[in-house]
């Protein structure tokens, strides 16, 4: 039936009741007194009819619980009186659970799409809970009988629980408290009120009895915890509070919190301090970029009145100077400072070999066995190599390895149209490589929507990158000692493109480091994106061993492997008291091609795919006086909000310091700021931050109070009279 047609039969059945309530005063009806008064009629009937009697007080029953009237627990009694406590118990056990799969039908029907995706962000974590934990819930909410049985129809009808599990459990939880009712029926004529029934010691049974559940639940886990730990001997004392495994983003904070808060704690590194983010990808890839934008500056010198503006790329420089960059943060991480700190720093490889040891394999050969309290694994990830046939034998260039070059790569073949993909194909065309760059989806950045992939495209072009998208590598070849790589073009009828190069870079992701440390033999398992599984306090299937960074996901950055880090290591060293559950509400991340693109929270795309409703605001950075001084008057700052109100959802920002820019709308989305607060807010003139202030103003302009303002301009117009 369609939703229209069942919103009018609901609404004709409602208007139907209530007209019925109120000309026979229905009402009236459903008393302690009216029930008492009728029992010997009521009896009669049963005694004369009792098949339909029992039909009729049955579909009663149900229609009552469907329409969620009130009035339950009076035609409970009434079963009792009416049947006795056997026939009663079955009819009313039956009848309401009946009556309370309809309610929660129409609430999911009529209600829960709207519902959801008006606040499907906002209700996620209760959908996850419920169905993670929905049963343990319900059934605790019906065990008590004191929680609004019309109101746990309606809300579970809102929540993604089967209607079969629903039916089940509250047929299974209603069935002692409707005994008691029941049960009271029979004895009507000592009821004085609905009160009496439900005694303060039958009312304390009621709650032991709605524990139960969560206590089964927590015994549950109890006996699931000692399951995974039962072959492993614990030992009698520990030597340390924590073990962290991988001294790279998430590994270095884990320890630095420890340290910080007096624990015993030794991290271990098996191969450079800093990890991925200083040694191979944040801090070299950024130190590129900025050699690549200065030689592009050097070309576009005569657009800003500088002529005969002359550069040659030394690629050796360029790279003496990458790690150069790498040398000088490299204290940051460095073994003396966490040392200092009160760290102990291990160097060496780190295997698991029970939940409570750490083998060290230290780089002179020898072995050391720690003894730790809690683990926190922070292994990294590592380059993903496609199993592209004649890609090993040719060899490629990973973000590992790139970094060893000393010679510009004449012609460069990108593989991966990702952030790290982008960000080194324009990098090396600009510094001089012929640049081909294949991807196999539509569009490069495809986490971003196609509006931000376009510009991102249009730039790299611009800067003489070949791109094809839409091209599925398939082999690479040595033809009379030239390399180069085949792919299939989906939009050219799959004909076959045959792309020549000196080096390839793959830059199609990074793969989780999950294997030869110990995690096989223990068992921990791991998601389907192989990554580390983990609960929500980052915790594996052993409560004192804890993943962190791009082994557990789901983001692989530096900052989010330090966000999931303080939980980690809090949760490691504190969990007794109480756990935190990693937040992931506002995760903001940006990839630093030029123009920079910038993201916290829902895209459009996103928003769209999971039925947000939303509103669009957009500020075009063309018309920003700064970007247009500086020449780099392009982009634009999008903003999505809750439909009517200044709540941010999403904010993408293209240009240039995106990344920086979008700084504001951090702190405004963790905060609870909305867009009348920044628009609130002095910006200084004349910056790039301003695009932020100017995307806030068209969001006000498109909420002006019209009707206001004709009343303003007509108050205008009569003081010149
Ligand atoms: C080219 C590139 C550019 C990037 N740019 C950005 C960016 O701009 N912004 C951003 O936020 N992120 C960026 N990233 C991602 C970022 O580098 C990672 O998300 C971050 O480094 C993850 O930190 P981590 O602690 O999880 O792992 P890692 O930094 O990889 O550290 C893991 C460490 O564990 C060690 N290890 C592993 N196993 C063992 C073992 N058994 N025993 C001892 N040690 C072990 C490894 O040697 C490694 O040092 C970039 C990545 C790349 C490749």
């Amino acid at each position: 039936m369609p939703k229209a047609a069942l919103w009018a039969a609901v609404a004709a059945l409602a208007l139907a009741v209530l007209w019925a309530w109120r000309a026979y005063d229905l009402g009236a009806w459903l008393t302690l007194d009216q029930l008492k008064a009728s029992r010997d009629a009521l009896q009669a009937h049963v005694q004369a009819q009792p098949l339909l009697t029992a039909a009729v007080f049955f579909g009663v029953y149900v229609a009552a619980a469907a329409l969620s009237i009130p009035g339950a627990v009076i035609l409970t009694l009434a079963a009792g009186a009416m049947f006795g406590l056997g026939w009663g118990l079955l009819l009313v056990s039956f009848a309401s659970s009946l009556g309370a799969l309809l309610a929660f039908l129409a609430a999911r029907y009529l209600l829960r799409e709207t519902i959801q995706a008006r606040f499907g962000k906002a209700l996620a974590p209760i959908n996850e809970g419920v169905a993670k934990d929905g049963t343990f819930y319900l059934l605790t909410l019906r065990l008590v009988p004191l929680f609004p049985f019309w109101l746990i129809n309606l809300l579970m009808g809102l929540t993604p629980m089967r209607a079969g599990r629903f039916y089940g459990v509250s047929q299974l939880g209603m069935l002692a408290g409707t005994a008691v009712y029941v049960n009271a029926g029979t004895q009507l004529a000592a009821v004085q009120s609905p009160g009496d029934i439900l005694s303060p010691a039958l009312l304390g049974s009621f709650v032991l009895l709605g524990l139960f559940p969560l206590i089964a639940k927590a015994v549950v886990g109890w006996l699931q915890r000692r399951k995974v730990y039962a072959k492993w001997p614990r030992p009698r004392r520990f030597d340390r509070n924590l073990v962290v495994i991988g001294a790279g983003a998430g590994g270095l904070v884990s320890a630095y919190i420890a340290a910080a808060v007096k624990a015993k704690v030794t991290l271990v590194e098996g191969h450079r301090m800093g990890g991925d983010c200083l040694n191979y990808g944040c801090v070299p890839s950024k130190a590129l970029i900025r050699s690549a934008k200065a030689a592009r500056q050097l070309k576009k010198a005569h657009e800003l009145g500088v002529s005969c503006a002359q550069g040659q790329v030394d690629f050796a420089a360029v790279m003496r100077r990458v790690h150069t960059v790498i040398r000088d943060i490299e204290p940051h991480d460095s073994v003396q400072r966490y040392t200092q700190l009160g760290v102990q720093v291990l160097q060496g490889q780190a295997r698991i070999t029970s939940p409570w040891t750490v083998e060290v394999r230290l780089a002179d050969g020898a072995t050391q066995t720690l003894n730790t309290r809690s683990i926190v694994i922070a292994a990294g990830a590592s380059p993903f190599i496609p199993p592209i046939p004649g890609l090993k034998e040719a060899g490629c260039l990973t973000s590992d390895t790139v970094w060893g070059l000393t010679e510009l790569p004449r012609r460069l073949v990108v593989l991966g149209g990702g952030p790290i993909g982008c960000e080194l194909a324009q990098s090396f065309a600009r510094l001089g490589s012929t640049v081909t760059q294949v991807e196999m989806l539509p569009r490069v950045m495809a986490r971003e929507d196609t509006e931000v992939a376009d510009l991102v495209a249009t730039s790299l072009r611009a800067d003489g990158v070949q791109l094809l998208t839409g091209h599925q590598a398939l082999r690479v070849e040595v033809v009379g000692g030239q390399k180069r790589l085949v792919a299939r073009a989906g939009d050219a009828g799959d004909a076959e493109v045959a792309i020549p190069f000196d080096e390839l870079l793959c830059a199609v992701g990074r793969s989780p480091r999950v294997s030869g440390y110990g995690l096989e033999e223990l068992g921990i398992p791991l998601t389907p994106r192989k990554t580390i599984q983990t609960n929500a306090c980052l915790q594996t299937i052993f409560p004192n061993i804890y993943a962190v960074g791009d082994v557990a996901g789901p983001y692989q950055f530096t900052h989010t492997a330090a966000h999931q880090a303080w939980y980690a290591a809090v949760n490691a060293l504190f969990g007794s008291f109480r756990r935190f559950k990693a937040d992931y509400r506002v995760i903001p991340w940006a990839t630093f091609t030029d123009p920079e693109v910038a993201r916290v929270g829902l895209s459009e795309t996103e928003a769209q795919e999971q039925g947000i409703a939303y509103e669009l605001t957009r500020y075009g950075i063309d018309d920003l006086d700064r970007a247009i001084a500086d020449g780099s008057a392009h982009g634009f700052v999008k903003v999505l909000t809750v439909p009517g109100k200044d709540r941010i959802l999403g904010v993408t920002i293209v240009g240039e310091h995106a990344g920086d820019l979008l700084a504001e709308y951090v702190l405004a989305m963790k905060h609870g700021l909305g867009l009348n607060k920044i628009l609130g807010t002095i910006h200084t003139y004349p910056t790039l931050a301003e695009a932020n202030k100017y995307a806030a103003g068209e969001w006000k302009r498109a909420h002006a109070p019209q009707r206001l303002l004709r009343w303003v301009e007509r108050f205008h117009a009569w003081q010149l009279a």
